[in-house]
């Protein structure tokens, strides 16, 4: 998933999600925000966002945050003491794109499940949770991904996610939802953000993905765990001033952006299904269920790197090598159908040659 930086121009820009550029209307809502110092929690359009995740994932407290990275290691460090284990599947953004900061920051050990497609069972988490006693590590925490990144937007379905946050309790676990893209998962499956995020102790949503703002990312939970987030970002360094004009965005973003996310869902189905046509492709169009497509090149000498330099120098077409021969697609804001359409003949017709 190593980006390939380019400055030629692009026609369509499959790398990711957060490619998408803040409209003029949201730049609009952007300068017009009330503002003021956000750490004293005087910042008005801060505090409207907080209430909104608030009132969406169904939690008592939220901060507002830099990344959706920063959400997942200040949860970690919150809920974990040095050389506590946290449980979660091996593909995890947590363990693989966040430059061990699982290790660095909360000082946990993290054992990686192997999850069928990013999700894995209770049974699993049962099985992993080490016995009390002053050997072992103590199994603190479980973290769940919904959708699956690595597992190509993959979503738990409820019954899973409330099996895994049921036992990870009945054993004094605590439970973490990485809900990066958790609206595509709220779209793809009709079940609600709340719903989702209920059987979790912390909770947080990115909003600069396929909803389409600039930077930020929301976490949400108990006023304790939201009071020890907060000590943890002053001390890193991520407490802000006048937040408010960053916020704007992620409020309108949350009350323009969520339904839209069908599109990229349709899009995304739509390359899917036309390259499944290509011989020389691997991929399953019934698998896409959001924004993602992970597709195998298969019957051809080219790697996904050379795939993704030739659909630059040749068509303007961007996606990005998940592996050897394994390509990424993600559809969003800023892609059309027929941009769509355009990169999948693309791609077809740099392997067919
Ligand atoms: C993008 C992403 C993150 C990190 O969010 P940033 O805003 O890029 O820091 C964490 N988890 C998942 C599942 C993601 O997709």
């Amino acid at each position: 998933m190593i980006p390939i930086p380019t400055d030629l121009p692009l026609k369509v820009d499959l790398y990711s999600d957060t490619l998408t550029r803040p409209s003029d209307e949201m730049r609009e809502v952007m300068a017009a925000a009330a503002v003021g110092d956000e750490q004293k929690g005087e910042d008005p359009s801060t505090n409207e966002l907080l209430d909104l995740v608030k009132a969406l994932l169904g939690k008592e407290e939220a901060v507002f945050l830099p990344s959706g990275t920063m959400c997942n290691e200040i949860a970690f460090a919150a809920h974990c003491r040095p050389g506590d284990e946290i449980l979660l599947d091996e593909k995890s953004h947590a363990l693989q794109y966040e430059g061990g900061g699982p290790a660095a920051l909360a000082g946990a050990l993290v054992r990686p499940l192997p999850g069928e497609r990013g999700v894995f069972t209770a049974r699993q988490l049962e099985g992993a949770i080490k016995p009390v006693s002053r050997y072992t590590p103590r199994t603190r925490l479980v973290s769940v991904e919904q959708p699956s990144v690595g597992a190509a937007g993959h979503c738990w379905t409820l019954p899973e996610i409330r099996d895994v946050t049921e036992a990870a309790h009945r054993h004094g676990l605590r439970t973490h939802l990485d809900g990066a893209r958790l609206f595509n998962a709220v779209v793809a499956t009709g079940t609600s953000a709340r719903e989702f995020a209920d059987g979790f102790d912390s909770a947080w949503i990115d909003l600069s993905k396929g909803l389409g703002a600039p930077f930020g990312g929301v976490l949400a939970g108990d006023r304790e765990f939201i009071t020890e987030a907060w000590r943890l970002k002053q001390r890193w360094g991520g407490a802000m001033r006048q937040s408010g004009i960053m916020a704007a965005a992620g409020t309108f973003a949350l009350r323009h952006n969520i339904d839209r996310l069908a599109e990229d869902h349709e899009n995304a189905r739509v390359l899917a299904d036309r390259l499944a046509a290509s011989t020389r492709i691997s991929v399953d169009p019934i698998e896409v269920e959001t924004n993602i497509v992970l597709f195998d090149l298969v019957h051809t000498e080219m790697s996904a790197m050379e795939l993704n330099e030739r659909l630059i120098k040749e068509a303007g077409v961007r996606v990005s090598a998940f592996g050897p021969s394994t390509v990424r697609a993600v559809t969003h804001l800023d892609v059309s159908t027929p941009d769509i359409l355009y990169a999948a003949d693309a791609i077809a017709g740099i392997l067919a040659a």
